[in-house]
């Protein structure tokens, strides 16, 4: 097994181990780069907990890609492009149905690992009737530390070819914006994204992100939310010894 998949393998079960609650059944999906054309994609199917190897395949990014960029393509269109984007043409398993998003979000350099997960306290907050508020601030410094100032969100809409175009949207608007690349992304009544330079990145900005949500919603019993203000959240966000504790946490 290569080093970039025995990683995977690790970071996958990591995230789908039970004690967590992060994703169960077949919940949850996770990639990695291997070059600048070609990923490795959880197969449709299998289970995060108890993944190995032999539950990942090998897709062509420009390939996957094509299908984001056509307006005209429908549920028939993915099925082909995903069948055809497979590397290795004899493969019998077909790559998870996110396989789209998780191409897109490869594209950018400096993300290499993965992972999508339906954290419980997280979609507490996303399939909330507050959800976009919850998920809007910052609550205290380590949450700038490990999840960035500010996430993108992504309203609900239909999962698989919809859904990569519109988390590709929302991203490239928050990037517009921000003038940075995001560490997460919410999906409302769906789950979590983290996204980053290694597994340690994706696993502890998930981590934090679940802790967090836990937090938020056990403010709403005592009256909702003391987000911190846009300046003390700028303050974290740019202090040298803050910039110090992310590059640690994030291995
Ligand atoms: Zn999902």
């Amino acid at each position: 097994m290569s080093d970039l998949l025995r990683q995977l393998v690790e970071m996958s079960r990591y995230l789908g181990d039970p004690s967590r609650t992060y994703a169960i059944l077949g919940e949850g999906n996770s990639s990695a780069r291997i070059d600048s054309d070609t990923f490795y994609v959880k197969a449709s199917g299998t289970t995060l907990s108890t993944i190995d190897e032999s539950g990942f395949v090998a897709v062509s990014i420009p390939k996957v890609m094509g299908i984001l960029e056509d307006e005209s393509a429908g549920d028939d269109e993915v099925t082909q492009v995903l069948k055809d984007a497979l590397v290795d043409a004899k493969e019998k398993r077909r790559p998870s149905v996110e396989t789209m998003l998780h191409a897109f979000l490869l594209t950018i350099p400096e993300y290499k690992f993965i992972g999508h997960t339906h954290p419980t306290f997280t979609n507490m907050l996303l399939c909330s009737k507050h959800s976009r508020e919850a998920c809007a601030g910052r609550i205290f410094p380590d949450h700038i530390v490990s999840m960035g100032h500010r996430s993108v969100f992504v309203p609900y809409v239909d999962p698989g070819l919809v859904l990569a175009r519109e988390v590709k949207r929302q991203f490239e608007r928050f990037v517009e914006a921000e003038g940075v690349l995001p560490k997460a992304i919410l999906m409302q009544n769906h789950g979590l994204i983290t996204m980053g330079d290694s597994p340690k990145a994706v696993t502890s900005c998930t981590d934090m992100t679940e802790k967090v949500s836990q937090i938020i919603v056990g403010t709403y019993a005592l009256g909702g939310p003391n987000f911190m203000s846009e300046k003390d959240v700028a303050r974290i966000h740019t202090r040298p010894d803050e910039h110090y504790r992310i590059k640690s946490i994030a291995g």
